[in-house]
């Protein structure tokens, strides 16, 4: 089968490799009709991971059930499905309680699995005509319609981007009338602005560098701070003051709650410097939201952190250490939750949104390109720029073409 295999930092190439085969009773094998590239597809194209070069990427895929083994009993050949970017088992004593991303016994070496990525398991990922899926019962979700519908594009996403946005909004604690702040405009970002405004949120920031990344925020109902105009805490800042009719219902000493009571992170540790764009300072995002989140506030941090980083400028950060101002944020009382997400907890109810007309998180995608265009794919979205902002790999379309 055709894939795309990670060959060592800035280099991908698309490569026959051997088929996805069922290895246990409970594996599947589906056909993938998209599969997406993901910003931590990043963090291991550019060798900021340990990734071992021969890996096939893709943990963000979909498809049609192809085969399955002899212990499966809730999913068929033909079943159109999406499947969580972790694997889980479905019965140790994290998955039971709702940890999918935290399972004990998939991964041999960690408490994570997932496809295709570093330090999580030895499992092949899903750019790539067809996936092993172990414990096919379990991390298979079920979907309705048929490859290349209406909903290809806005199911693909129940992979991974649009429950972890969600996550960091459910990290971040935000309810009906919440003021927040998201920090990124990435797909993860602009998801997160999307999924506030679904629970409620009263007024939704969205900070990023990149004006087509912000309009898209915009178009999820964000106000987009652009952070090279200007420290982006106190633009927010200033935005709240100026706004007449809000100062007008405060009471005495809410003048002190110049921030969000919620905010989100999802920048990651290649977050650029507010002071300099061009320079990378991993802990940006979070300080800048250590500032901004008012006292007894919560923040979401979904970016990601790695423990090892062998491509970091410094000692410290080559070993996941980030120094941040924990001081102030103990000060403040601010809650602070992180991690990877556990899809299952939210891929079924969002899957139902999309079905019954209420969300749409396809708008943000920006290309639909066959396999074989993978390489140059994987350098345009490294550039984080205002044009890749989220591209989806066809593997059918490479087959046509
Ligand atoms: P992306 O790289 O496309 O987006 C990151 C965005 O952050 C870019 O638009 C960039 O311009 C912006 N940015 C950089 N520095 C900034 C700063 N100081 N302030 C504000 N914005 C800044 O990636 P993505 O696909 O949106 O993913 C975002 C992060 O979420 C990545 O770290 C990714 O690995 C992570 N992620 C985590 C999970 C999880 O389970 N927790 C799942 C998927 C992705
Ligand atoms: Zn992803």
């Amino acid at each position: 089968m055709r894939a795309v295999v990670f060959k060592g930092s800035h280099q991908v190439a698309v490569e026959n490799v051997d088929n996805s085969r069922i290895e246990q009773p409970g594996d599947a094998v589906v056909k993938i009709t998209s599969t997406a590239i993901c910003g931590s597809d990043l963090h291991m194209y550019d060798g900021r991971t340990d990734m071992q070069p021969g890996t096939v990427l893709g943990h963000e895929n979909m498809g049609v059930v192809q085969e399955v083994g002899p212990g499966v009993t809730s999913i068929k050949v033909g079943d159109r499905v999406v499947l969580p970017f972790n694997i889980g088992c479905g019965f140790c004593y994290n998955c039971l309680r709702g940890f999918s991303s935290d399972c004990l016994t998939v991964n041999q070496q960690g408490p994570h699995a997932a496809y295709g990525y570093a330090n999580m398991g030895p499992f092949k990922g899903g750019q790539a005509e067809y996936l092993r899926v172990p414990y096919a019962d379990y991390n298979a979700l079920k979907l309705p319609g048929t490859p290349g519908d209406q909903w290809e594009d806005d199911f693909v996403l129940l992979a991974d981007i649009w429950p972890t946005a969600w996550h960091g909004t459910e990290l971040a604690g935000v309810a009906p009338g919440s003021t927040v702040a998201v920090y990124g405009a990435g797909p993860v970002g602009i998801l997160a602005v999307y999924s506030a405004v679904m629970r409620g949120a009263s007024e939704v920031y969205c900070v990023d560098r990149e004006p087509g990344r912000l309009e898209k925020a915009r178009q999820a109902g964000g106000i987009p701070i652009n952070l090279t105009e200007g420290d982006p805490v106190e633009q927010i800042m200033t935005m709240r003051k100026q706004d007449t009719a809000t100062q007008a219902t405060l009471r005495p000493g809410e003048e002190k709650m110049t921030g969000v009571m919620h905010g989100v992170e999802a920048v990651g540790y290649e977050a650029v410097s507010d002071s300099d764009p061009n320079k990378e300072n991993s802990t940006q995002p979070l300080e800048d939201l250590i500032r901004l989140v008012n006292p007894t506030g919560q923040i979401g941090i979904v970016g990601v952190y790695m423990a090892q980083d062998p491509g970091a400028a410094d000692e410290q950060a080559k070993k996941g250490v980030f120094p941040v101002s924990l001081g102030q944020a103990f000060a403040k009382g601010l809650r602070i939750g992180m991690g990877q997400c556990p899809v299952k907890r939210y891929n079924e109810y969002l899957r139902d949104f999309i079905i019954a007309g209420k969300a749409k998180p396809s708008f943000m995608i920006s290309h639909r390109l066959p396999l074989g265009d993978a390489p140059g794919a994987y350098q345009q979205f490294d550039k984080r720029g205002s044009e890749y902002i989220k591209v989806i790999l066809k593997p059918a379309m490479a087959a046509a073409g």
